[in-house]
């Protein structure tokens, strides 16, 4: 049997980074992942301002070594297009430090990026990485927690981090997670060359169509022309309403005659892949005795806008700090686990939360088109729109249906 001090089940950019901070400390670990690398993971490919701090944490090199790659596009902000078309282009506030050079968020292949990343664990001598290598089964010891493998192969560890995504076994045992289809988005992609009519400065583009309201048609641009296009709806209402997503993709493209213009010389040049994204829904419990669950696992995806890499690296880091915590302590319990909850939750749980409501208001397009259609033209409501996705007392108004019905009528 294998002996490793820690080990991580998944290296999508949770599990990895969870690995290069342990590294960093000089703590041996075991990577596994199923997959053998490089691998695609079905996503937008939106990469958000979170993965530049964090990455400025664990190593400002290699930011920008990462910010130097020509896989990446740089993103200077998001594009809302409302029900009726209307929409407003909000750039991203640009509060990092770091250099000029780096930009508030990227667009990149999840290939390319999770590749990135998966090579740099490898130069590691303190990560044992083991492609290949699925995780079935887990099991207690006296003293210590074990990681059955497909091949048969264990590990033997003193600490586990659960890593493994949206569709990981071991959220519900031993996470106590159970998913709900109100808070699980079903999404799926293309990629395309050629769509016409894309922001200079690479924004985002979310289109809220209005079959497909509180979710959304998106077009991200990536390097050489290319784009990541995708829809996504919570599961809940895909079944209620007997939603085809795949032929809301296509007729949005086909039919929408604004799309329709930007798609004219475009061609698909992938196939379309769906998966599921667990959406934040309330705080939960997300460790126990000897272990701790991150990124998709966590269910830590915002419930609004998609975004999971950011968390999902987020909750790599913590759970990282927490398991040095416990190996310099001695200290695996339960009760001990909790502070890896409560950093994750100082950090991002007000932002969760308040995302968590928006959809509730989000899902009428009168309400939707009466607010862009006044964020048209008012410089002051795209200034408050700005600073909310980064300022969290802004953003908390949003949540209020007041401030909708006020701006609705013009007040
Ligand atoms: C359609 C779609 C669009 C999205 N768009 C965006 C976006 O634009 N921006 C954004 O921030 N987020 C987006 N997301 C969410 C984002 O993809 C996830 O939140 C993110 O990948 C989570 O990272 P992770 O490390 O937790 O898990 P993953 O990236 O899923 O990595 C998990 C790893 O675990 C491995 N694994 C699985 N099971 C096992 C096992 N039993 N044993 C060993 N290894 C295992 C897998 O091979 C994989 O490498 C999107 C998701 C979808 C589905």
């Amino acid at each position: 049997m294998k002996q490793s001090k820690v080990c991580i089940v998944g290296a999508g950019p949770a599990g990895v980074i969870s690995a290069l901070f342990l590294a960093k400390e000089g703590i041996e670990c075991t990577l596994i992942d199923k997959a053998i690398f490089p691998r695609d993971k079905i996503c937008g490919d939106g990469i958000s301002g979170w993965v530049v701090s964090v990455l400025c944490q664990l190593d400002k090199g290699l930011l920008l070594k990462l910010n130097s790659q020509d896989f990446l596009l740089p993103s200077h902000g998001i594009r809302l297009v409302a029900p009726n078309t209307k929409m407003i282009d909000l750039p991203f506030l640009d509060t990092n430090e770091i250099s000029p050079q780096v930009p508030p968020g990227y667009i990149c292949k999840r290939i390319d990026f999770d590749n990135f990343l998966v090579e740099e664990a490898k130069q590691k001598p303190e990560i044992n990485f083991l492609e290949d290598t699925e995780a079935t089964a887990y099991r207690y010891t006296f003293d210590k927690i074990i990681i059955e493998t497909k091949s048969g192969k264990e590990i033997q560890s003193d600490l586990i981090i659960f890593a493994n995504g949206a569709n990981s076994k071991f959220m519900k045992d031993p996470g106590g997670i159970v998913k709900n289809k109100k808070w699980t988005m079903a999404g799926l992609k293309a990629y395309y060359k050629g769509v016409s009519g894309m922001h200079e400065k690479n924004y985002v583009e979310l289109h809220f169509l209005k079959n497909l309201l509180p979710g959304y048609f998106w077009i991200f641009p990536l390097p050489n022309g290319e784009a990541n296009i995708g829809v996504g709806l919570d599961q809940y209402r895909i079944n209620k309403n007997k939603i085809n997503l795949k032929q809301v993709m296509y007729e949005a493209i086909e039919s929408e005659p604004y799309l329709k213009e930007r798609f004219k010389n475009a061609t698909q040049i992938s196939n379309i892949q769906a998966y599921g994204l667990p959406l934040w829904d309330k705080k939960r419990k997300i460790s126990g005795e000897r272990f701790m669950l991150a990124g998709d696992a966590a269910s830590l995806v915002d419930p609004v806008t998609g975004e999971g890499i950011g968390h999902a690296i987020l909750s790599g880091m913590f759970a990282a700090k927490q398991a040095i915590r416990s190996m310099k302590t001695g200290n695996f319990s339960s009760e001990f686990m909790k502070q890896y909850e409560i950093d994750l939750y100082d950090k991002i749980g007000k932002e969760l939360k308040i995302s968590r409501r928006i959809p509730g208001f989000i899902k009428y397009p009168w309400l939707f088109n009466g607010v862009i259609n006044k964020a048209v033209n008012s410089k002051a409501l795209q200034e408050k729109l700005t600073l909310a996705m980064t300022d969290l007392k802004i953003r908390k108004k949003l949540k209020n249906p007041w401030l909708y019905l006020k701006v609705f009528l013009g007040k």
